[in-house]
């Protein structure tokens, strides 16, 4: 009885394991912008969607949006001018760019979609309009780079095969799996978008050495006591400076 019960869940399983990775499979696609092969779920217009819907909480979270208008109207022209000036003009994505009013939180993020943010503790920290063309062009990179319509479709793939691996009770072991791989695709992803960055950057007339200024900000940012939300989502500043160096060589040389 007890075997016969096991052989029923081990088929269960497998089956759903299977299903898991056959529709992974299907959803594998090559990145326009990027060049890079991704396993995405969501269509631009979902993403532009959940971008909008996502806006007004987020903002909230932050102390909602900063009162001086100067401030906006800045973030506004060195965000338009990276859209304007590269591929980021030629996606189906609406680039917003938002300046929030948290002095404490030191962070920049993009929702899928083109929805950007940067916080006003960051934007005061920052010591030319080269650096925020850095900030700014690291989120556009998010948003081309589809990284939050690939977690999401991560997310449900580990779900799945976690209900298949719980039916033959190996649950745990999947866990374990899952969630390094997310993390791994986060660290994979700022890389990713600090190389859009520079590449936007240098397309439009900026000095790509600042995005380096950037991460001195960001390594300062994230000392002893401070934010630690920051330091587990984004990998080491120092090991950013080096790809951000080849990135640098790899884009001027193509310029
Ligand atoms: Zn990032």
């Amino acid at each position: 009885m007890r075997r016969g019960s096991f052989k029923i869940r081990l088929i269960i399983g497998l089956a759903i394991v299977a299903f898991a990775f056959i529709r992974r499979c299907s959803q594998q696609e090559v990145n326009p912008y990027t060049g890079r092969t991704q396993a995405i779920s969501l269509t631009p217009e979902q993403e532009i969607a959940i971008g909008l819907q996502s806006a007004p909480g987020m903002a909230q979270q932050h102390g909602g949006l900063h009162p001086d208008n100067r401030y906006q109207v800045l973030v506004d022209n060195v965000g338009n001018k990276l859209v304007q000036n590269s591929i980021a003009e030629q996606t189906p994505y609406k680039y917003e760019f938002h300046l929030l009013a948290d002095q404490r939180t030191i962070n920049a993020f993009a929702l899928p979609g083109g929805q950007i943010f940067i916080t006003y503790a960051l934007f005061s920290k920052l010591e030319n309009e080269d650096q925020l063309a850095g900030v700014l062009g690291h989120e556009i990179g998010h948003v081309l780079g589809k990284h939050s319509n690939e977690r999401i479709t991560d997310s449900k793939y580990w779900q799945t095969l976690i209900m298949g691996a719980g039916a033959i009770d190996m649950g745990a072991v999947a866990q374990q799996v899952g969630q390094g791989t997310l993390l791994k695709n986060g660290r994979d992803d700022e890389l990713e978008s600090d190389e859009l960055g520079v590449h936007f950057m240098i397309d439009a007339g900026y000095n790509p050495e600042e995005m380096i200024g950037v991460m001195k900000i960001l390594k300062e940012a994230a000392g002893p006591n401070r934010v630690p939300e920051f330091q587990s989502t984004h990998p080491d500043p120092e090991n950013r400076i080096e790809h951000i160096r080849d990135a640098i060589r790899k884009y001027k040389n193509a310029s």
